[in-house]
């Protein structure tokens, strides 16, 4: 199967899913996770049609981001982000879906530039207490999405999330079901909240079945990432 190949099939699979659950396929948005992956298969899966792209390490998106400058790249950063990394963040992404705290979502609001649009934000949350992710719990989220709803260079968008791993339908679908109820709750109060950010290539489909508005997905469109890829990475 050559990447194109795969688009289509992940395109196909997200069309299925949106049609069994009664919504419209162009309801949800494909954001390809290329984290880890090598810069030509990115320009592939560009060159078949995927216009939205994740990365997760900073040093390694911007080496990535400069080399790709002449395609219209729309750049989402989804990463954990340090205070000391979000000027870099700010100013070279059009969204950030992994803001958690206040004080990371009031630095990238001071530091993005004046002459570019408002940079779409999600906020992060973590609601099933794993202390191995990052995200605001259910008591932080408020003070949060009010952050970001104020500062004057940030454009609230939505959530994202990423619960605990399983292959259990069952389990996918009643952990997505609760996080979009957050999600619709908050979602009543900010008007601009149009994005939930939730399934990846191993439970799109219960997350499509659960609201989700953007898939984000990495194996499924890219392939595997290669052995000891975190490691590598860190080491740059
Ligand atoms: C890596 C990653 C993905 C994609 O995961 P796959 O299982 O490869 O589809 C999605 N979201 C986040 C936040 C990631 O870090």
């Amino acid at each position: 199967m050559t990447i194109a190949d795969n688009l289509h099939q992940v395109q196909q699979q997200i069309e299925d899913a949106s049609k069994m659950a009664s919504r419209t396929a162009n309801s949800v948005t494909l954001l390809a996770v290329s984290k880890a992956q090598e810069i030509n298969k990115i320009e592939q899966l560009y060159q078949a049609g995927q216009k939205l792209f994740g990365e997760s390490y900073l040093s390694e998106a911007l080496g990535k981001i400069a080399a790709l400058r002449d395609y219209p790249i729309e750049w989402h950063f989804i990463g954990p982000i340090q205070s000391n990394k979000t000027r870099e963040i700010a100013q070279h992404f059009a969204w950030v879906q992994s803001v958690d705290r206040v004080k990371i979502a009031t630095r990238l609001s001071a530091q993005r530039m004046p002459n570019q649009a408002p940079l779409n934000v999600l906020a992060q949350v973590n609601l099933f207490g794993e202390s191995s992710k990052k995200g605001a719990n259910r008591e932080q989220l408020p003070e949060l999405l009010a952050a970001i709803h104020e500062l004057d260079n940030l454009t609230l968008r939505g959530i994202m999330s990423l619960p605990p791993a399983t292959t259990d339908p069952a389990q996918q679908n009643s952990q997505f079901r609760e996080i979009n109820a957050v999600f619709k709750q908050f979602q009543n109060q900010y008007s601009t909240m149009d994005t939930l950010s939730i399934g990846m290539s191993g439970d799109m489909i219960a997350a499509i079945n659960q609201g989700s508005t953007m898939v984000r997905v990495g194996t499924a469109l890219f392939g595997e990432r290669p052995p000891n890829w975190k490691e590598r990475i860190k080491a740059n």
